[in-house]
């Protein structure tokens, strides 16, 4: 085929038929693009020559063979046997034999010399026999002597077709687009994009595949680095009007009725340079389930009023925007400072009146869940956005709410340890606070697994608990695609503990309830009127009642790891001894190795680490939840120093050209929109 272009379906491709294509498109191949982007996992060794007399059993090998016979056709059984035997300049024979490929007859002639690769059947002597070979003429020598490319696979479609088919299309000449120029590339010490196309595909050593894949994994982190930045980063070169004045939060620590941790005191003192400088602050702040992140953006909230700003704090869920108001505004209101709360489950005329009196600036602080990031909320002067438990909002919502203020300061929070490597593609350049210290007299919550069997026992225990005086909560998976699926066995599971607790104030709560109902419940559950609560996971995050002691997590295999570090660390919160009981039935190996790094571990961050390495990234965040898109090639875990590197080429490049507007950075303007435009459209200029 002449003219192919990247964008050409490759069912014209030669040698793909309808079906071919239906199993290609099977494994994401549509495009010639996307056939490029096809690439090996790993290589097999074919770069020497091996001549016949140096065989070895078992041996993969490439080699010259010249045919002393010409092939014969047998038969045994219901196989055809073809057969012939080659020699080379050692003068050692080899044997070859193939099955069924009867075209062989045809392909080889006696006295000539071909190319072969396989597998060392037997050697004994100077005679060797092979199997199965792949056979190519000895002017491909070039193009097969190297590194063979291994593509995963589908059932349908070999390794041999996926070289031929891929080979084909890069021998058309069909360039790439280079989106670096020569400067960049010699900077970054990069491969020119073509170069690395081709031998990534069909390198001739592995310093070759490492050069390129170098190449192309950089290009994948910074074209997705430069796109968070532009949607999150609107602030870059900005400066920042809001330069706090007054930073003596005294007042209000004299309120609260604990001492803050190093810790806590580390962050704030971080948070408040931050408010000091013209620089606008983008921080994150993460801090293990319970270390009192909310205290922190409590100052920092009281600071931002202090010097004549409103704040707005957005959680999750309407339970935990309740509770955050529920902490805070008996402090604030001591301070003569205005709170109000919207949720979903504001009237609409509550609602009316807050939207009024914010524009109005009648209201210094607004909590709320996203629904504050509505378009009609309007702030009279918002200087400050706190987001909890930011690991539930996608990129696009961050920038929504940043976009309401002018500029604003941001301090993202976050109860899911993120390993560095991970916080630092997620959030760009965000500065980073750990909260690394937990609040004194906390003990490690102690953590069993067990399955089904241990019923009896795990009831007594619950028993003797509640008899103490503490609650339970029985946490039930969510299985997002079939939410009637989990009401069933949540409403399962709260009728067997009914049953069995007849004696005990047993309650439910789900995602299906209306949020009325779920205050509720959980109001009830604090008041320490409910014993047992039957829930799904909409308890995951935040939600805080000291008294509870018991966690019990059914069909504990099926949470990541960080969703049941989350669920534990709804207990522990007091100073009494508290329990995690995982349940599980699954027998894998894999299963149990990860509930057991659970019951080993009380550290966020180890956890963290551990799941990534058993789960991979995508699955550790929810893709949707976290706006983190599927890499060709990149691995956030073992490509941590490019990521560095291209963290740094992205902000050199927006330092000198932010509307990428140099004809040097027009290429790469080009391949941002074509690859993250949807996202894109309405944030950069
Ligand atoms: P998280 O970081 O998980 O959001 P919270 O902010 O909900 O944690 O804090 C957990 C509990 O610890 C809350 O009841 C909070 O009042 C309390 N707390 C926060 N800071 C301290 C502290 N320095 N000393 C004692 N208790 C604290
Ligand atoms: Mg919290």
């Amino acid at each position: 085929m002449e003219n192919i272009k990247l964008d050409t379906s490759v069912q014209y491709l030669k040698g793909v038929g309808p079906k071919m294509y239906e199993l290609l498109n099977k494994i994401g191949i549509y495009t010639v693009k996307d056939l490029l982007e096809y690439y090996p996992r790993v290589y097999e060794d074919r770069t020497k020559l091996t001549p016949i007399d140096e065989f070895q059993k078992e041996q993969n090998v490439l080699f010259l063979g010249t045919l002393v016979k010409p092939v014969t056709l047998a038969y045994a059984k219901r196989k055809k046997i073809l057969s012939t035997v080659v020699t080379d300049e050692s003068g050692a024979i080899a044997l070859l034999t193939w099955f069924n490929q009867v075209y062989i007859k045809d392909r080889l002639k006696e006295g000539e010399t071909y190319l072969f690769y396989g597998k060392v059947s037997t050697v004994s002597g100077s005679r060797a026999t092979l199997d199965s070979c792949s056979i190519y003429d000895v002017n491909q020598l070039d193009k097969i002597q190297g590194l063979y490319p291994i593509y995963p696979l589908t059932a349908g479609v070999t390794q041999n077709y996926l070289f031929k088919l891929i080979n084909s299309v890069i021998d058309t000449g069909l360039m790439i687009n280079e989106i670096f120029s020569d400067d960049f590339r010699r900077y970054y010490n990069l491969a020119e994009a073509n170069y690395a196309l081709r031998n990534i595909h069909f390198p001739k050593n592995y310093n070759m595949v490492n050069v390129s894949r170098n190449r192309v994994i950089f290009e994948e982190l910074f074209l997705f680095q430069l796109a968070l930045m532009n949607m999150k980063e609107k602030s870059i070169g900005f400066t920042n009007t809001n330069v706090y004045k007054d930073l003596d939060e005294s007042e209000f620590l004299k309120l609260i009725p604990f001492e803050l941790t190093n810790a806590q005191k580390k962050v704030i003192a971080q948070i408040k340079s931050d408010m000091s400088s013209e620089v606008v602050m983008n921080r994150l702040v993460q801090g293990d389930v319970g270390s009192g992140k909310t205290m922190v953006a409590a100052v920092a909230m009281y600071l931002a009023v202090k010097n004549g700003y409103q704040a707005a704090l957005m959680a999750p869920t309407t339970i935990l925007a309740n509770q955050h108001y529920l902490e805070l505004s008996d402090y604030f209101k001591k301070l003569n400072i205005n709170v109000e709360i919207i949720t979903s489950s504001t009237t609409k005329k509550q609602k009316e009146k807050i939207i009024e009196e914010l524009k109005n600036n009648e209201i210094d602080i607004l909590i709320g869940t996203h629904s504050i990031i509505e378009d009609n909320v309007e702030f009279y002067n918002l200087g400050l956005v706190v987001t909890d438990e930011q690991h539930r909002f996608g990129v696009k919502q961050r920038m929504k709410l940043s976009s309401k203020g002018n500029v604003v300061d941001t301090i993202v929070m976050t109860a899911t340890p993120i390993p560095r490597s991970l916080a630092i593609i997620l959030y760009g350049d965000l500065d980073l606070s750990v909260i690394d210290e937990l609040p004194p007299g906390r003990k490690p919550v102690d953590t069993c697994v067990v399955n089904d069997s241990y019923n009896e026992r795990m009831y007594n225990f619950l028993r003797k608990q509640i008899g103490e005086g503490r609650q339970v909560y029985v946490v039930c998976p969510l299985v997002e695609e079939n939410e009637d699926l989990d009401l069933n066995s949540v409403e399962k599971l709260y009728e067997e503990y009914k049953k069995e607790f007849s004696e005990f104030n047993v309650a439910i709560l789900h995602g299906k309830m209306k949020n009325k109902e779920k205050d509720a419940i959980m109001q009830e559950f604090k008041n320490n009127n409910i014993n047992i609560l039957i829930s799904t996971t909409v308890i995951e995050v935040g939600i805080s009642v000291s008294n509870a002691t018991v966690m019990v997590i059914e069909n504990a295999d099926r949470f990541g790891l960080a969703a049941l570090h989350q669920l534990r660390g709804r207990v522990g919160r007091g100073s009494a001894s508290s329990y995690c009981i995982l349940k599980s039935n699954n027998k894998s190996a894999i299963a149990r190795q990860r509930l057991d790094i659970m019951r080993r571990s009380n550290d966020g961050f180890e956890i963290a680490q551990k799941d990534l390495e058993l789960r991979g990234p995508g699955d550790f965040f929810g893709i949707r939840q976290s706006g983190m898109p599927e890499f060709k090639l990149a691995n956030l875990l073992t490509d941590a120093k490019i990521l560095e590197q291209t963290q740094e080429a992205v902000k050199n490049i927006l330092e000198q050209d932010r509307k990428l507007e140099l004809e040097e950075n027009l290429k790469i303007k080009e391949a941002l929109y074509t690859k993250y435009g949807e996202q894109l459209s309405n944030i950069v200029g």
